[in-house]
């Protein structure tokens, strides 16, 4: 992965020293890169090494410079659980990550981080590691230094289960990067499939069992799903052509998953997608949620009305941002379990408002047989409601609209199953129930941008999102993001890849007769997914500061007449609907063409 800034850094040093460009750029980028990953448990406080990685990678980081980054801290659905966060720092001078880490208190021993042996000590500890890992890769966009490489792994497969792995990470992988969610950034992605075989088959129950890699539950309640053996995650991406974001996908049929350094979801038919494109969503964006009583940061979050940062998407002949009229009258994630009765959630109501939503998810209602479902049965203030019950006994997500408000005084919404429901193991839930009133001027269509209010545990207002229920972020069960999600995803990526992967020119005595350039096939150059509207490439080509119109938009050109500049520079634009705002120059890159 490599950063524009730092590569028209590179070319401005270039031009300083004004030496041959081929020979110099070529002694730069064969210094190699060293890639280390620590680990800040934010509960112990404890800092360590997770891997040390050298990458010999082409452009990229100048020598003097370091890069770091970030990942948000494991994000368990639902819960303010912050546990370990995951950084990253890359650089091609040790003595410059030395120094980072010392300044960070992170413990290294130089003698092993100079010879580039560095063992994450949680390999050592893991019984799974050198394992006789079967890589494939699914989808290929182009060279792994200049690409977003998504890797999955496979927990609870047996040997004999080997092809119900490839076929279950073939499914998830066309759902969700040939699906709609992240088809327009295909181009930017690899996609690699790691299988490693477990002695059992399915995961771990309350601890790890025995699994290639350790994934348990704990209890009974379909939510997080814990990585055991996080060693023999490193090792196992490491085996593929390169690892920015590690995927681990349960052998389970039930909903279950976690964010955070692994993006863990399960081979559920109904919640797998579900879960994993909101886990890549924090990791992707570095976001937190839209919806209630989550943790909030990053781009789809403003604590304070004018702290809103996407005006630029917002339709509005007023200059001032305002709040959508919203309540919440109630909140909770009560993981009722029907053996013991019916719920009852009670709640008032101002009679002021028009609309009202109800929004709930259970799990082990409906059923396969259609004939004998299982049926949820829910009464406001005694009246049953309408809603299609669903086909799957895996945890499910529900919205009940009512058109109209809520009248003064109290309310009583009662969840019940039948009495002798439990044909499953896991019995009937009820995980999560809302309940908000909108005013009558509440925007009716879902994706309108303004300043959505999000409310905490105690239904106070926690600061605001930029749209009601666009965003996947909020409501799991969609399968786009809000229009600023998607931006920020964007420039998220672009932050780390180039749009160039190289230009070259041919030069005889005479100048220069030939160039190319190759970028990120996106716009007209594009054969993987589906383009945003407008979504092109734009390339200039400039000779001695100025452009060579008759070139414009040719990505390969020999010279009619050679041309007696000293320097051929190309500039490659990016331009879709998906990005409006592009305040750091990600979507323009700049370089000189090296000639050969
Ligand atoms: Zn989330
Ligand atoms: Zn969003």
């Amino acid at each position: 992965m490599k950063s524009k800034f730092n590569y028209i850094a590179l070319i401005a040093f270039l031009a300083v020293l004004s030496l041959d460009q081929g020979t110099l750029f070529a002694t730069e980028i064969h210094q190699p890169l060293h890639r280390v990953r620590w680990i800040h448990d934010l509960g112990t406080g404890a800092r360590h090494i997770v891997g040390h990685k050298i990458l010999q990678t082409a452009i990229s980081l100048r020598c003097d410079e370091i890069r770091t980054r970030t990942l948000p801290a494991t994000i368990i659905e639902h819960q303010p659980s912050p546990a370990v966060e995951w950084h990253e720092i890359e650089g091609r001078d040790l003595s410059k990550i030395e120094n980072y880490l010392r300044i960070n208190n992170i413990p290294f021993d130089a003698n092993i981080l100079a010879s580039g042996t560095f063992a994450d000590p949680a390999q050592e500890h893991s019984k799974n590691v050198g394992g006789d890992d079967e890589v494939r890769t699914l989808i290929s966009s182009g060279p792994p230094a200049n690409r977003i490489d998504i890797v999955f792994m496979g927990d609870g497969y047996t040997t004999a289960e080997r092809e119900k792995f490839f076929s279950d990470m073939n499914r998830l992988v066309d759902d969700m990067f040939l699906g709609e969610t992240f088809t327009s950034y295909l181009p930017a992605f690899n996609v690699h499939v790691v299988f490693r075989p477990s002695e059992q088959s399915g995961i771990g129950k309350d601890r790890p069992g025995k699994t290639a890699y350790g994934l348990y539950r704990e209890g009974d309640t379909l939510r997080a799903i814990f990585p055991g053996d996080p060693g023999a995650l490193r090792d196992s991406c490491e085996q593929a052509p390169d690892c920015d974001y590690p995927i681990v996908i349960a052998n389970d049929p039930w909903y279950g998953g976690l964010g955070g350094e692994f993006a863990i979801s399960t081979s559920s038919l109904k919640s797998g997608t579900v879960v994993l494109r909101h886990e890549l969503g924090h990791n992707f964006g570095r976001v937190g949620e839209e919806y209630d009583g989550g943790g909030y940061f990053g781009a789809n979050h403003a604590d304070e009305l004018n702290s809103v940062d996407w005006k630029h998407w917002i339709h509005s002949s007023s200059p001032k941002v305002h709040a959508e009229p919203m309540v919440a009258r109630y909140l909770a994630w009560p993981w009722h379990d029907f053996k013991e009765g019916s719920f009852e959630a009670s709640f008032k109501s101002n009679g002021q408002y028009a609309r009202t939503s109800i929004r709930f998810s259970a799990s082990g209602f409906g059923s396969p047989d259609a004939a004998n479902p299982i049926n949820l049965e829910v009464k406001l203030d005694d009246f049953p409601l309408q809603f299609t019950t669903p086909e799957s006994q895996d945890r499910t997500f529900i919205d009940i609209e009512l058109p109209q408000g809520l009248s003064a005084g109290d309310h009583r919404l009662v969840f019940s199953a039948p009495a002798n429901a439990s044909i499953t193991s896991r019995g009937q839930w009820l995980s999560s129930l809302t309940i908000h009133e909108y005013a009558a001027d509440f925007p009716d269509e879902i994706s309108t941008v303004s300043a959505f209010p999000v409310f905490d545990r105690f239904r106070s207002v926690a600061g605001y999102r930029p749209t009601n229920e666009a965003c996947l972020m909020r409501d799991m069960t969609r399968v786009h993001f809000c229009t600023i999600c998607q931006e920020n995803n964007w420039m998220k990526f672009l932050d780390r890849i180039d749009l160039i992967d190289q230009a070259s020119a041919q030069k005889n005595e005479k100048g220069i007769s030939a160039a190319e350039v190759s970028t990120l096939a996106l716009g007209q150059y594009r054969t993987l997914g589906e383009a945003a509207k407008d979504e092109k490439i734009e390339i200039l080509w400039f000779a001695g500061g100025k452009e060579l119109i008759e070139y414009r938009d040719l990505n390969r050109w020999e010279a009619k007449t050679p041309i007696a500049a000293k320097d051929l520079e190309v500039e490659v634009r990016f331009l879709t609907s998906e990005i409006r705002r592009d305040q750091f120059g990600r979507t323009n890159q700049r370089i000189s063409v090296p000639s050969r």
